[in-house]
């Protein structure tokens, strides 16, 4: 099987299932527990809050573990509303544990508005102009696109909000961005990143927000008071450890240029055929956004997965619900959107296991155009 989903999710590398056992069977320690034992594994958790924050190119700010990037993108919209005249204000193309956290706020009584997408996929960042002013309170977008790859130019929107609303608080939603796209938090001022563990080979209902100044943040989850009162919970020590790994074992430059080279040579052999459409998007490498004339997306993935190809039809999470909110935005028609596939890429893939996967795509694809027409 060629796994070719990894904007859903990615294989859990070996190394990290062993620490999470180490951390599930041997140093089962609660962190909050008064004893030495339990106070040594907070010592480590407290290492790989400084192993993301380094790799985020930063020493100011806080991270916080969270159980996955839904809850981090939660935390960071509803932790950092206020009553009042506050606005909110969101790119239409973000992900459902963004755009529906936006509709709540909107569902709650607070002024929320959308910015759309241009062509090349990016926010349109006159919109985003036009919206901002002294009352704006939080804007939320995503770095990378996880329908079609788009990276927002985030220099610019600082910049933007820098100018015309300097007291707004800027959220990035960062899980297809991070350990795959280099960041600098230290020359990036961008309030709160959420990240995911497993879409960077580490486990599963495990992730992180960073905070720049967490006094801002009020928590959304209320308990014992687990990390300093913002996320109430018994951390995921296992899940934690296994995700600093994972985060301390990824070359992000090294797999950047591999990982387009993986994705050109998919675009060539895609792109042999007259009928295949590459949508190109200012990009991200790790993600190609296709449409095949004629078939429809759902039908030639589960016969691409029968093939042995593994590919998406969009969001995982969203691929249950008719349309794409996203490719709208972008002027697809409903022909297009309902043959859009999404090819997702991943350091671990060859070049050979590319060919095969195209080869594999465009016949059965072929096989299924031959019969619908
Ligand atoms: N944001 C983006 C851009 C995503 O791609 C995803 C995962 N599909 C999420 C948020 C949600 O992350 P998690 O699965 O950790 O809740």
């Amino acid at each position: 099987m060629i796994y070719l989903d990894n904007a859903a999710t990615t294989k859990m590398l070996e190394e990290c299932a062993d620490l999470y056992k180490k951390y599930a069977c041997n140093s089962f320690f609660n962190p909050s527990a008064g004893y030495g034992e339990a106070g040594e594994i907070k010592k480590e958790l407290e290492g790989v809050r400084q192993t993301i924050l380094k790799k985020l190119d930063t020493l100011e700010g806080d991270i916080v573990f969270t159980g996955g990037a839904t809850e981090s993108n939660n935390l960071a919209i509803m932790g950092s509303r206020r009553n009042g005249k506050t606005e909110y204000i969101f790119s239409v193309g973000g992900h459902p544990s963004v755009y529906n956290v936006a509709k709540e706020l909107e569902r709650l009584g607070f002024v929320v508005y959308f910015v759309n997408l241009q062509k090349n996929g990016q926010i349109d960042y006159a919109m985003l102009e036009g919206l901002l002013n002294n009352n704006t309170r939080l804007i939320s977008v995503e770095h990378v696109s996880n329908e079609t790859g788009a990276i927002n130019d985030l220099e610019r929107i600082v910049s933007l909000r820098d100018k015309y609303a300097s007291k707004a608080l800027l959220h990035i939603d960062g899980v297809q961005s991070f350990c795959k796209i280099n960041l600098s938090l230290n020359k990036t001022k961008i309030d709160f990143y959420s990240l995911s563990a497993h879409k960077f080979h580490g486990p599963k209902g495990v992730g992180a927000l960073y905070v720049r100044n967490i006094k801002g943040l009020k928590s959304i989850v209320f308990g014992g008071g687990q990390e300093e009162g913002y996320r109430s919970g018994t951390e995921n020590v296992g899940g934690i450890m296994a995700m600093g790994y994972a985060v301390n074992n990824i070359d992000i430059e090294k797999n950047l240029s591999y990982v387009r080279s993986l994705k050109e040579k998919m675009i060539s052999i895609l792109s042999s055929d007259s009928h295949v459409h590459i949508n190109q998007f200012e990009g991200s490498p790790y993600i190609l956004s296709v449409w095949f004339e004629d078939v429809n997306g759902e039908t030639l993935m589960r016969a691409a997965a029968k093939n042995g190809v593994i590919v998406g039809t969009g969001s995982a999470c969203s691929s249950k619900k008719a349309g794409n909110r996203v490719l709208e935005n972008l002027g697809f028609g409903k022909e297009q959107i309902k043959s859009h596939l999404r090819i997702s890429f991943s350091a671990e893939l060859s070049i050979e296991d590319i060919e095969k996967a195209g080869k594999i795509l465009l016949e059965t694809y072929n096989d299924i155009r031959a019969r619908v027409l």
